[in-house]
């Protein structure tokens, strides 16, 4: 089962040699996970014991300090899952990629000691120590600190993923203390969509998808003629073009979260996507998944940044669930657009019902824990409506006619 809750924390201000450690490793740890990678695909396996086995010794050699080895391997072993599980399922599937500027820590290459993080070196017993810029609600969080974590850079900066797992007791504060949870629903027609207390932010996704395609067109017909170097021109034209989008819109979602008290950002865990447009293959072209990563990517540091709270929950449910009843159906969705109770009778835009049922999901997580038992068995009501009884939150404050403006 994925972590339901992380925390992104950026490292303070790193020395010079310190960030050349950093580079350095996150080059060695990218032609570690490649080098596992090109094996695993080239003896068609996922199996982690044998690419460990096969390949450990190799990256060893790299260079790479012997616990970020094990987590080479594991990256490797995800990628290549997830490689053949496209093809599996006939789906068009590239040359994978590796992804650049991030270095693995496995539980034993990291400890966190207060608010720093001291991490292994090649060096056996010595350590790099990075101060962390911890808000103060994240604070006592830090004791909660459990399993693999995550060094990625963006930009010219440094930050840590570092999951948590939380005990079954309820962190969410009461009276004025109250969190603001606002879920986040990605998808295609919509790329994004957040119920907020005072509206919804609402980003079109139908732009996005049309110049998408005249770029897929283009690349076609370049294609036909054999210009694959206008065809990668395009394709990084259109990559950058994505990622400046995907910067403007995890800022506006950011600073809108930011302007809240005890700020909490709701998302889905990223293979929800996959699931809802399986077996759509205009999908695939007209919004990768690649992109939603990355937009995903981008509202984690913006939000570390800002000390905004990020929460990932399982998206099993929560656009087929009533957010008033809590009744949970596939007929509750009549169209793509329209979300209609078959029990109650309630009726919303269909992505502010799913940013309702996310805020929702996450508002459990965070006063129960990460759920012990994370798949809900199938027809079985989610467990997103429970909880919200005494609590006060927005969330359950809503009426019909606050959806109005955003439909
Ligand atoms: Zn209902």
């Amino acid at each position: 089962m994925p972590r339901a809750e992380a925390v992104v924390l950026k490292l303070r201000f790193p020395s010079k040699a310190k960030r050349e450690w950093l580079d350095r490793t996150a080059g060695l740890f990218h032609q570690g996970v490649q080098l596992a990678l090109d094996y695993a695909l080239s003896a068609k396996t996922s199996n982690r014991g044998k690419i460990h086995a096969a390949t450990y010794s190799s990256i060893r050699a790299l260079g790479l300090p012997s616990e970020y080895c094990r987590m080479a391997v594991n990256e490797a072993v995800q990628v290549a899952r997830s490689h053949f599980g496209l093809r599996k399922k006939k789906r068009r599937a590239g040359k994978p990629r590796v992804r650049t500027q991030r270095i693995g820590l496995g539980v034993s290459a990291y400890k966190v000691v207060g608010t720093a993080l001291r991490v292994s070196t090649e060096k056996k017993g010595e350590f790099l120590w990075f101060p962390l810029s911890v808000p103060a609600h994240f604070r006592d969080k830090l004791q909660y600190v459990k399993g693999d974590a995550r060094l990625f850079r963006r930009g010219d900066e440094w930050f840590v993923m570092l999951p948590l797992s939380v005990p079954h007791t309820p962190t969410v504060r009461d009276g004025d203390g109250q969190v603001t949870v606002i879920g986040v629903d990605l998808g295609i027609a919509r790329l994004l969509t957040a119920k907020h207390p005072q509206g919804c932010l609402v980003v079109n996704g139908k732009p996005i998808r049309h110049r998408r395609e005249r770029f897929a067109s283009l690349r076609q017909r370049l294609q036909r003629h054999r210009r694959t170097d206008l065809v990668r021109a395009i394709g990084s034209k259109e990559r950058r073009w994505m990622t400046h989008i995907n910067h403007k819109v995890s800022k506006q979602l950011v600073d809108l979260a930011a302007r809240y008290p005890n700020p909490v950002l709701a998302l889905e865990r990223l293979d929800g996507i996959r699931d809802r447009v399986r077996g759509s293959k205009k999908f695939n072209r007209t919004l990768n998944s690649w992109a939603f990563r990355q937009l995903v990517d981008f509202v984690q540091y913006k939000a570390a940044r800002k000390g905004v709270q990020v929460v990932f929950v399982d998206p099993r449910g929560t656009s087929r669930t009533c957010p008033r009843c809590g009744h949970a159906d596939r007929s509750n969705r009549t169209t793509q657009a329209i979300f209609r109770c078959v029990a109650c009778g309630y009726q919303g835009n269909a992505d502010v019902v799913a940013s309702l049922n996310i805020a929702a999901a996450a508002l459990d997580v965070l006063r129960h824990g990460p759920p012990d038992t994370a798949r809900p068995h199938k027809g079985q009501a989610p467990s997103v409506g429970r909880g919200l009884g005494g609590v006060k939150v927005w969330v359950s404050a809503h009426t019909d006619s606050n959806l109005q403006g955003s439909m």
